[in-house]
């Protein structure tokens, strides 16, 4: 099996069988960029979360793989399956949509628990979560309603997560309106249709753990959190799950593990913010690279105006490139290139892309604007003697592997479009086909037929 060290300027994927190359080659055909996801390294990376999870005592909190948002992108019900290899008890989604697709993919309860978060109270699927023993998060008055009234309906125990608001200002009961919660939960507990299995809230600057005013914003949340836990146990709950922890909170704050950790963004393979460090000082390893086939390349002048607005002039006689995804694929419009020469000079590089050159590979970037279907990357050099081509694969993104590999990582297009990795992931659009390596060693026989078969290398 082919491994990154001995071959460090390896870009095609480590293929499991013959159908895989052709399901690679066919990918290929279909479409002019792919996203390959990594199972292996997405098992991996929740081994490691759940190795951290161990507390002093010999303890362990439970961890949840957070797979909301299409699994950041990565694709649900693979990216579900490998953090249950690693280790994963729970899996958590915002929408409660998606918990649903994970039941009826087959994902069944006897394998984990769910958890899903975001609803109105007025129109939201409570029966069905119900009836597929999904928890569910309850956080304003209409939700305490709701959820009894389903659980009324069909005649089955709701299994419920109290959301507080600490400090996030987000989903939650504040402490203000949190004895009326009490009261309206305490006769649903009586009646058996409200179990109160959880307390739960969420962290706002737990990845800046070398900010002291944010670290202290943080104790005050979980002062906070410490209060609702003592005024529900006046209530008469003592719900048996507490967790508080995302990625950046799991790595940092091992006081507040309590018995179940939510991270996300480690699943992955990042770390939370760059200023925690890179992924690797966790032993995280980033589960996707997204790749594309080089169309048009072409000589131009120099001077030769680039894309849209022509926000950048050619430096020097050059060759361009045309990289075929665009903002519709996901591909962030503000991580354009500009290099304006004469009186209003901007000169900004635009995201960074990995080309293969027969002096090495070389970090060339977006030039110009971003387009719908497409961007431009100029080479700076002659492709002859570059020995570029139409047809060549380029990566946007990896593992960001060794300095011979010299891959970007979503980090530095986040940093490039101004945003976080987390947007370049979730927000990479659904005709990029997402390509699956290391499947038949992550997933059980069993589960393979949840999966799509072609998207398998
Ligand atoms: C997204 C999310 C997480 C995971 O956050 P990461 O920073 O990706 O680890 C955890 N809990 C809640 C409520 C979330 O919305």
């Amino acid at each position: 099996m082919a491994s990154d060290s001995a071959s460090p300027t390896r870009i095609e994927p480590d293929f499991s069988s013959p159908q895989g190359r052709e399901h690679y080659d066919e990918a290929l055909r279909s479409y002019p960029g792919q996203a390959i996801v990594d199972l292996r390294a997405m098992r991996d990376n929740m081994r490691r979360l759940v190795e951290m999870c161990v507390r002093d005592d010999g303890g362990r909190a439970a961890v949840m793989g957070v797979v909301k948002a299409d699994a950041y992108g990565h694709g649900l019900i693979p990216s579900a399956l490998a953090a249950l290899a690693g280790g994963a008890t729970w899996l958590g989604t915002a929408q409660a949509h998606e918990a649903l697709l994970l039941r009826r993919a087959g994902i069944g309860p006897d394998r984990c628990r769910i958890l899903t978060w975001v609803y109105n109270g007025h129109r939201v699927p409570f029966d069905d979560l119900i009836v597929h023993d999904i928890d569910v998060s309850v956080g304003s008055l209409d939700g305490i309603d709701a959820v009894g009234a389903a659980a009324r309906r069909i005649g089955r125990r709701a299994r419920v997560h109290v959301k507080v608001d600490t400090g996030f200002g987000r989903n939650g009961f504040t402490p203000e309106i949190f004895d009326e919660a009490l009261r309206r939960l305490r006769p649903l507990v009586d009646e058996g249709l409200v179990d109160v299995v959880g307390q739960w809230s969420h962290l706002a600057v737990a990845d800046s753990p070398d900010v002291p005013e944010f670290v202290a914003s943080t104790d005050r949340q979980i002062a906070s959190f410490h209060e609702f836990t003592r005024r529900m146990a006046q209530a008469g709950m003592r719900p048996v799950i507490r967790h508080l922890a995302n990625t950046a909170a799991t790595m940092s704050r091992p006081d507040i593990r309590f018995e179940l950790t939510r991270p996300g963004i480690g699943l992955y393979g990042y770390e939370p913010d760059p200023s925690m460090g890179r992924p690797s000082s966790y032993g995280l390893r980033p589960a996707m690279r997204l790749q594309a086939q080089l169309s048009t390349v072409k000589r131009v002048e120099a001077g030769h105006g680039i894309s849209y607005g022509r926000t950048y002039l050619t430096p020097d006689d050059t060759t361009t490139a045309i990289v075929p995804i665009g903002y519709a694929d996901g591909i962030n419009r503000a991580a354009s290139g500009f290099d304006m020469q004469g009186a209003r000079h901007v000169d900004k590089p635009g995201g960074p892309v990995r080309v293969r050159t027969a002096s090495g590979p070389r970090i060339c970037h977006v030039s110009g604007r971003v387009c719908m279907d497409q961007f431009i990357i100029d080479l700076h050099g002659d492709a002859g003697e570059l020995n570029v081509h139409e047809g060549d694969t380029v990566e946007l993104f990896g593992p960001g592997r060794g300095e011979d590999f010299g891959e970007p990582t979503a980090d530095d297009w986040a940093r490039a479009g101004d945003t976080i990795s987390y947007t370049v992931f979730t927000c990479l659009s659904n005709r990029i086909p997402r390509l699956y390596e290391h499947a038949y060693e992550v997933v059980d026989a069993r589960d393979m037929a949840m999966l799509d078969e072609a998207s398998l290398l």
